[in-house]
């Protein structure tokens, strides 16, 4: 069956794992007291911090307590929506500004752009949130790839490791599972993707994992590759 659309994932497929962890997430966590304290008062940031209060019991007008709970989720790389909004809307300013880009391996673009010209259609389901999802792909070092994209998923669909998750995937955008190919650096990922009965093509970079792509691939169960040049829908 012709694959007519591909969904990835960004961290260690996309891009470098690096980016996020060394770069986005000390951003956030420097920036995230000064932030709320500036902006608790606007509707958005407002609705973000009631949730977090109802979340967390932390009375509202407890400012200070709410900014320590959000830095020690940052620091625990938690996956929790509040935090994920918040961080979104923290990034924003510092692409807007310029101070970093979003990494992007050399060998992607291209064959994004391939894919897309063979008329197949494209994806993202990421743990951050579709909003930060977009800002990468707007603020990258290759420059805005956002038209690439025909849609974006992130956990508000499901969690990333049930294949639950990608048959609602497959029905959103209405074609066959076995007609989707799910690009992921995580096993347990391709596994779930596979068995809601996706194709699947496992992502190895060398540079952000001390696995081996040729002992992986004598006993992996999807195909792998190192770079999207080496994948071949169909
Ligand atoms: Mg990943």
């Amino acid at each position: 069956m012709k694959i007519a659309a591909i969904v990835t994932d960004i961290e260690g497929t996309t891009s470098g794992i690096g980016f996020v962890h060394d770069v986005l997430f000390p951003y956030a966590l420097k920036h995230v007291a000064g932030f709320v304290r500036e902006h608790q008062e606007e509707r958005d940031v407002m609705r973000v911090l009631l949730r977090i209060s109802e979340k967390t019991g932390i009375p509202l007008h407890d400012i200070e307590g709410m900014i320590r709970q959000l830095q020690q989720w940052i620091r625990d790389d938690e996956k929790i929506t509040e935090l994920k909004t918040l961080q979104g809307m923290i990034w924003e300013k510092g692409y807007k500004q310029g101070l970093f880009q979003a990494h992007i391996y050399d060998d992607v673009p291209e064959q994004l752009q391939r894919w897309q010209q063979e008329e197949r259609n494209l994806y993202v389901f990421s743990s951050g949130s579709v909003k930060a999802q977009q800002l990468f792909f707007r603020y990258s070092i290759f420059g805005d790839m956002r038209l690439l994209f025909s849609g974006y998923y992130d956990t508000t669909i499901g969690p990333k490791r049930e294949a639950n998750s990608y048959r609602k995937i497959a029905e959103a955008i209405a074609l066959k599972p076995q007609s989707i190919l799910f690009l992921s650096d995580s096993r347990e990922e391709l596994d779930a993707a596979a068995e809601a009965g996706l194709r699947t093509t496992w992502v190895i970079r060398p540079q952000d994992t001390s696995l081996d792509p040729e002992r992986v691939r004598l006993k992996s169960p999807h195909p792998v590759v190192t770079s999207f040049e080496q994948i071949h829908p169909d």
